[in-house]
């Protein structure tokens, strides 16, 4: 693979200032003064974030923050070719929002052996260079399960990088192990965890993680296993889950405190805000986004995040075409082929999973932009043009 070095520039505020200014932003006092200020070095504060989350005028959020995301990559969108391995439904939580866990005695209840984690690998193993291994807390395992399931793999397949557990996960085996969260980590970093997803934050303001996931790690416990993880030199990315029962000035709250903690301890790669989805879930309260919140979300997280490299479509959960919209309105990373899905699915995603680096390619080169395949910790890249194929993807209309 020819490399490139395509890391965000750390000049980008030199550049911004260079940018030529859209309408939707020139001619609005509010997003022009803040353009500016961000030229001048300052950060968005929790404030202007939440006039930000108020404003009427979505458009030129989405192209200050699109300003900024061609300031530190230009049209160029990531992507790499990942497949998602979901160990077990189990668990022993049961959060409002979660319709992929099981009880240990529910018929749809399973769990992987190393040796089935392996297998579900074994169909994509020449193709992808990432496994995403997520799954429930289960009341058995210890760190020794996972660590059999990374050591298998590999010893099988080496060349795959294994980036896996949300921080909940983490303290789950910890605790179960009668281990520290620091000690706990290096083992299975030992054993061949690369990097861990950040799935979990849900949202990092304790008042709404009590009614929406109880019984789940708080705010400061999350940003403290991922501050371990990046002491360890294991990146991280971080998330959060909107839509729920939070305000604006919530998820707000929630990018300011992942912003401190990256001054604090620097190894979160990317954010990734997706949506909360209904189905099959116990949220009947939930205030739902629409289609405006995901993309006014997206823009303002790039816009408030000036530390954390990278803002993530997540195609798994706001499907192909909101990514489209998403990656021209301050996303710079767009979820992978993936293969496989349970947990986004289970809640009522219908985003296919067959996807393969052509037809990636040709979403993003149909948004405008430049596809560039990337590693899974982003220190490797290639210019990935699509070949023509059949893609067949069509607007939803009425009726249908
Ligand atoms: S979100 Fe995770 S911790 Fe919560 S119930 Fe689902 S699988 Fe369990």
């Amino acid at each position: 693979m020819l490399s490139y070095e395509f890391d965000s520039h750390p000049e980008w505020r030199g550049r911004l200032s260079k940018t030529s200014v859209p309408l939707s932003v020139k001619y609005d006092d509010f997003l022009s003064h803040v353009l500016d200020s961000i030229i001048d070095g300052h950060r968005v504060n929790r404030e202007i974030g939440a006039q930000l989350h108020h404003h009427g005028n979505l458009t030129g959020i989405s192209a200050l923050a699109d300003m900024i995301k061609r300031a530190r990559f230009g049209g160029n969108v990531f992507f790499n070719v990942n497949l998602h391995v979901n160990p077990t439904n189990i668990c022993t939580l049961a959060c409002r929002f979660c319709a992929f866990r099981r009880g240990s005695r529910s018929e749809e209840a399973y769990s992987l052996t190393a040796e089935d984690f392996v297998s579900r690998i074994d169909p994509y193993s020449d193709i992808i260079d990432e496994v995403h291994a997520v799954g429930g807390l289960h009341p058995s395992w210890t760190v020794e399960n996972y660590c059999k399931m990374y050591q298998h793999s590999k010893n099988k397949y080496p060349h795959i990088s294994i980036k896996s557990l949300t921080a909940v996960e983490v303290k789950h085996i910890a605790t179960r192990s009668g281990l520290s969260i620091l000690e706990t980590l290096r083992i299975l970093h030992r054993s061949g965890l690369d990097s861990i997803p950040g799935g979990g934050a849900e949202i990092l303001v304790d008042s709404v993680r009590d009614r929406i996931c109880r019984g789940k790690e708080k705010s400061a416990e999350y940003l403290e296993i991922h501050q371990i993880a990046h002491t360890l030199g294991i990146p991280t990315n971080c998330t959060m889950l909107f839509g729920t029962l939070e305000t604006p000035e919530d998820r707000i709250l929630h990018l300011h405190k992942l912003r401190n903690q990256q001054d604090a301890s620097g190894g979160f790669q990317c954010f990734v805000p997706y949506p909360f989805l209904e189905d099959n879930s116990r949220l009947p309260e939930a205030k739902i986004a629409s289609a405006s919140d995901v993309i006014r979300v997206i823009a303002i997280s790039r816009i408030m995040l000036d530390n954390i490299p990278h803002i993530k479509a997540y195609r798994m959960n706001i499907g192909d075409h909101l990514s489209a919209i998403a990656i021209n309105s301050g996303a710079d990373d767009i979820d992978g082929t993936v293969g496989h899905e349970e947990i986004m699915h289970d809640a009522g995603s219908t985003t296919r999973v067959d996807y393969d680096s052509n037809q990636l390619s040709t979403l993003i080169e149909s948004a405008g932009l430049t596809p560039v395949k990337r590693n899974s910790t982003y220190s490797s890249y290639a210019i990935h043009n699509s070949t023509p194929f059949n893609q067949n993807l069509r607007l939803p209309m009425a009726g249908q």
